[in-house]
């Protein structure tokens, strides 16, 4: 008997006293024990509240690079100790190639919010949404929009096909933000939860109270969370309804999300026959869909959504791609690409839900429902009574929008192929899904994609077109990247906070935030025009250690000439008429007659401003937010007021980022251009000299 399965609470490993309630988890191929997992007895109230107050604590005292930076750290743990991932996985059934989704996908997931939060994220603890909002005719009073982290915990229930990528993709924004997770992996591969969970503990860097582990089932979880808690639910439709209704989400201002099953689609273009690059590439996806993790993908393709003369074509190339390229067996064993389904619990579902879609007219046009023949971990070929083996399936629909084609998920290596006639056609069936996580569309006519696009993306999440050019290049259907959106509505669950810095901000409350410049400045550390400046020595020559935001220069003024506004054209050879024809640039709505070009001011506000020796100002690295506004024309003047408004050190390096407000005004005050000046600029003199 294996031993059971340890949950992660309160900073410390725990197993239950009472063993005699744990599931049993078996090998997926060959049934034999692998863990047992039981959370009887746990005290859920404790958990939560651990996250509350000590998580809460322990991550408060980090900026969002600090913790941007653990996740690196983390990603680097796990990537060391890969293999051992790799190898407990093969229990669940996972290939190699399928710990690539799972394993790397995961190490991939921290790795990228890492960059994203580094770069993306401010270095302190609230992030600014939007423009500031002038209240006031003077100035004095601002709005702004903030995010600030959740007070409470986030619960991450997770279903059993990704242990490892579906947990960190929740994992890594909630800890950016700064709220502490618990994490719920599903019974059948909570062991693979607990083992890298066991690998971020042993780095010894998790924040405490940071991250939490339960082990088991644990129904009645709900009734311990409250306003301030926020749930990531990733499972089956009916899970989540189940759990959305609770009256802790209801009416107890709990925030829950979720991912769940969805019929997703990929359609080939009518243009894609076969023999072309894009019938090549769909015909390799729907492979790959139907075999990566024995189709146990949420994202797997579903429905095939093809013309109705390419129908036998695709069945046969799905075909003899399979002949060449499937291996069915242990993951154990060398050479096999496709693994068993976790569970024979799994398997006997989706034959329930094969027999369902052939009790409505789905009939099998490729594989058997019959146990196959197998390579077992010895290298053996045979039946594998005791694993949950299923051959990809095909099935086919004579009436493409029977119900059951688009409603029933069977969550294995299954898929219907229907037919359609017309591109509109086609995107009517898309929508029968009720909501996808993604829908795929392989076409090399912009045409065809554009109708497409507007009809069908309302319905998914995600869209992905694939034509020849980035056939190679593209990750995949049913790959979401932590970069973009991962969710979709109706039936998909309705979501789409997962994907980007929105997964952040998804674990944080935006609040509308009024107050003069002065307050808003201390509240966000960013400076707004009208808060107090300081105009000491020259900001350049102060390093990070001793520039404050509302360190300022206000330069002289300079006259333009018309001959300046030549030279400068002569010279950049920008000879455009509202610099250079008078009758033209009078005849333009928007001069008064010949005017300087704007780059011309931007070039003179910056030889206004900066201070050439050299110092701890390293380099310039862009403007943002450039605007002209009143045309110069010669003879007028122009002076420059340049302001630290945000300073952003950089964890790992001896140099921060230093956004200046820059503004110009001609002789009137009236506002000429304003922009934000980015510039590197050195921690310490030293580093700079
Ligand atoms: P499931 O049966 O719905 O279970 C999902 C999770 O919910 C498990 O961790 C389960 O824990 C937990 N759970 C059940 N009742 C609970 C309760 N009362 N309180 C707290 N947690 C509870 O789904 P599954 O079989 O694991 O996963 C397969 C399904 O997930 C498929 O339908 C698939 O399409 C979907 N899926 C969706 C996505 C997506 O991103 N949209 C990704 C992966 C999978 P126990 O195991 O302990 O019961």
């Amino acid at each position: 008997m294996t031993d059971i399965l340890p949950s992660y609470v309160e900073d410390a490993w725990w197993t239950p006293a009472d063993p005699h309630h744990a599931a049993t988890v078996l090998d997926a191929a060959t049934g034999e024990d692998v863990a047992r997992v039981s959370a009887a007895g746990l005290e859920l109230g404790r958990v939560l509240e651990h996250a509350r107050t000590v998580g809460q604590a322990s991550l408060g005292t980090l900026s969002f690079h600090q913790r941007a930076v653990l996740l690196k750290q983390f990603a680097q743990a796990l990537t060391e100790r890969k293999q051992e991932l790799y190898d407990l996985s093969k229990h669940a059934g996972s290939t190699e190639r399928d710990s690539l989704n799972d394993v790397d996908g995961g190490i991939g997931v921290l790795f990228t919010f890492s960059s994203k939060g580094r770069r993306e994220l401010p270095s302190g603890q609230v992030y600014l949404d939007g423009p500031v909002e002038t209240l006031s005719k003077d100035g004095s009073f601002l709005g702004r929009h903030v995010y600030t982290r959740l007070p409470g915990v986030a619960l991450q229930i997770n279903a059993f096909n990704f242990p490892m990528w579906g947990a960190l993709e929740k994992f890594a924004p909630a800890f950016l933000a700064g709220v502490p997770t618990v994490v719920k992996p599903a019974t059948p591969t909570a062991y693979v939860a607990e083992a890298w969970v066991r690998i971020l503990v042993e780095t010894g860097l998790l924040p405490a109270g940071s991250l939490q582990l339960i082990s088991g089932s644990v129904p009645k979880i709900f009734e311990h969370l409250r306003l301030g808690d926020i749930v990531g639910f990733t499972g089956s439709a009916s899970t989540a309804e189940r759990l959305r209704s609770h009256e802790s989400v209801q009416t107890g201002g709990v925030r829950f999300t979720s991912e769940t099953d969805s019929i997703n689609a990929s359609v080939l273009g009518p243009d894609a026959v076969a023999g072309t690059p894009e019938f090549d590439a769909y015909v390799k996806q729907l492979l790959s869909e139907l075999t990566t993790k024995a189709g146990q993908k949420c994202t797997a393709i579903r429905r095939a959504i093809v013309p109705e003369g390419s129908v036998d074509d695709v069945v046969a190339a799905v075909r003899a791609k399979i002949a060449e390229r499937v291996v069915l067996g242990d993951p154990h064993a060398p050479g096999v690409t496709m693994g068993p389904l976790v569970s024979l619990e799994q398997r006997d579902e989706v034959l329930r839900s094969v027999a369902e879609l052939e009790a409505e007219g789905g009939r099998l046009l490729l594989g058997s429902v019959q146990p196959p023949r197998v390579v077992r971990a010895d290298g053996s070929v045979g039946v594998a009574e005791d694993g949950a083996f299923l051959e990809p399936l095909l099935i086919g629909f004579a009436d493409a929008s029977t119900p059951a084609a688009h409603q029933v998920e069977a969550f294995g290596p299954v898929a219907s192929v229907l037919g359609y006639r017309t591109v509109e056609e086609a995107a009517d069936l898309v929508s029968l899904g009720g909501g996808s996580l993604v829908t795929s569309v392989a076409t090399n006519d912009p045409g065809v994609a554009a109708t497409l696009l507007s009809r069908i993306a309302a319905y998914n999440g995600r869209l992905l077109f694939l034509d020849r050019d980035d056939a190679k290049t593209s990750t995949g259907h049913g790959a979401p990247v932590p970069h973009l959106v991962h969710g979709g509505p109706g039936r998909a669950g309705g979501g789409e906070e997962l994907g980007g810095i929105r997964a952040v901000l998804h674990h944080m409350q935006r609040t509308a935030v009024q107050g003069s410049p002065e307050m808003l400045t201390a509240l966000t550390g960013v400076w707004h025009q009208g808060a107090a400046s300081r105009n000491d020595r020259h900001p350049f020559r102060k390093s990070l250690a001793e520039l404050a935001v509302g360190d300022q220069i206000v330069s002289a003024s300079r006259v333009v000439t018309l001959d300046d506004i030549e030279t400068f054209a002569h010279f950049t050879g920008d000879l455009f008429y509202a610099h250079m024809d008078e009758a033209s640039a009078a005849a333009n709505p928007f001069f008064p007659g010949r005017v300087a070009h704007g780059y011309l001011l931007v070039s003179w506000a910056a030889g206004l401003f900066v201070d050439p020796e050299p110092g701890p100002v390293l380099a310039n690295s862009g403007l943002e937010n450039l605007r002209f506004v009143t045309p110069v024309s010669p003879g007028d003047e122009i002076r420059v007021v340049l302001t630290a408004k945000q300073i952003t050190p950089r964890e790992t390096d001896e140099y921060g980022e230093v956004r200046w407000d820059a503004v110009i005004r001609n002789q009137n005050d009236e506002l000429v251009a304003a922009y934000d000046v980015l510039t590197l600029v050195a921690k310490e003199l030293e580093t700079a000299a």
